[in-house]
């Protein structure tokens, strides 16, 4: 499996051999207890990092986007977010399983904002009809895409001015950051609760972490407990993280460069159109994408989609590989 590049994901990356190490000397307890120093210095570390007062470390995203649903709504409470958004498409609907929480969810803009007035046509007024529209998640970065901060700043501001609370799923996050080259507090000062996966670009091989209030993450342990996501030692997946938060931040730059260089390749061939391309990843749109998508297998080239094929970049992915795959893709073309 070594000589193949994986592009279908960032969650493809393995540990790197120094994360092994530090994985196995990390010190570790019972988190269940809150004894685990790893688990420990990581929340603290995120907490400092996104200057909130809390965090709790989590299996995975999905786990940590429906603590967030779970903690913020109550039983027949409703939540807005974007038609594609994760939350609402890619977590087996846990919110509404789960919580009984209603989703509403409305479409995206180009930019992978939600139209405020678009929000607000959405908010249910309160009486006995509707479910009671309590939570506005957006998505940092959604398909790649870096919400402004201006933006962000609007939208925080709306939420509070019509009783809303605000959360991101920012499993991406850091491909913001880096990409505006701003911190993590930047961002995350503008929502009550942030999500952030470690297992993505920044090479942690399992774990999210959720931060917010100290009330807020006191709830969200609760429910982590519910749902099975309290881990005993699990210091061991807590040291990678830190790890990746030290260490890994600066490296996605690498990963939007190379998407960059690939992106203007893909460019210059003809039967190729790009449909975006924004840090680490690049959505594209050929003809017959099916013999496409077979070709780049037979190259040991990994791409992923139908119609339109996603392209993300990651560390386990240098300059030569990325060569590569531009070379076949010329040859493929050059048939
Ligand atoms: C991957 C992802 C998640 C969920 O993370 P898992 O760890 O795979 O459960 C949530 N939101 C977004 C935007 C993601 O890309």
């Amino acid at each position: 499996m070594n000589n193949i590049i994986d592009l279908r994901s960032d969650t493809v990356t393995k540990p790197s051999k120094k994360m092994r190490d530090i994985i196995k000397n990390a010190n570790v307890g019972d988190d269940v207890y809150g004894e685990d120093p790893s688990v420990i210095e990581l929340e603290n570390k995120i907490t400092k990092m996104a200057k909130k007062e809390a965090a709790v470390f989590v299996p995975s995203g999905t786990q940590s986007n429906l603590l967030a649903l779970l903690s913020h709504c109550q039983r027949g409470d409703e939540y807005i977010c974007g038609q594609e958004a994760h939350i609402f498409k890619y977590e087996a609907g846990g919110g509404a399983v789960v919580g009984s929480i209603q989703p509403q969810p409305i479409e995206f803009e180009k930019d992978a904002s939600l139209d405020l007035q678009k929000v607000k046509s959405k908010i249910k007024p309160i009486d006995n009809h509707h479910a009671r529209t309590k939570l506005l998640c957006l998505e940092n970065t959604h398909n790649g895409k870096v919400l402004d901060l201006k933006y962000l700043e609007k939208a925080s501001k709306f939420a509070k001015e019509n009783n809303l609370l605000l959360h991101l799923d920012g499993a991406r996050v850091f491909n913001a950051v880096v990409d505006l080259d701003i911190n993590l507090s930047d961002i995350t000062k503008y929502f009550d609760s942030v999500s952030i996966c470690l297992s993505k670009g920044l090479g942690a091989p399992v774990g999210s972490v959720l931060t917010g209030s100290k009330e807020f993450i006191k709830e969200a342990r609760h429910y982590r407990k519910m749902l099975g996501g309290g881990l005993r030692q699990s210091g061991l997946l807590a040291s990678a993280g830190l790890y990746a938060l030290e260490n890994n931040i600066k490296d996605l730059k690498k990963d939007h460069k190379l998407a960059k260089k690939l992106t203007k390749s893909l460019k210059k061939i003809d039967e190729i159109k790009i449909v975006s391309n924004d840090t680490n990843m690049l959505f594209i749109e050929v003809k017959d994408s099916e013999k496409l998508v077979n070709y780049l297998r037979e190259k040991n080239i990994l791409i992923s989609g139908y119609g339109k094929l996603r392209i993300v970049l990651h560390r386990d992915i240098s300059k030569k590989d990325i060569e590569k795959v531009i070379e076949v893709f010329k040859s493929y073309y050059a048939k």
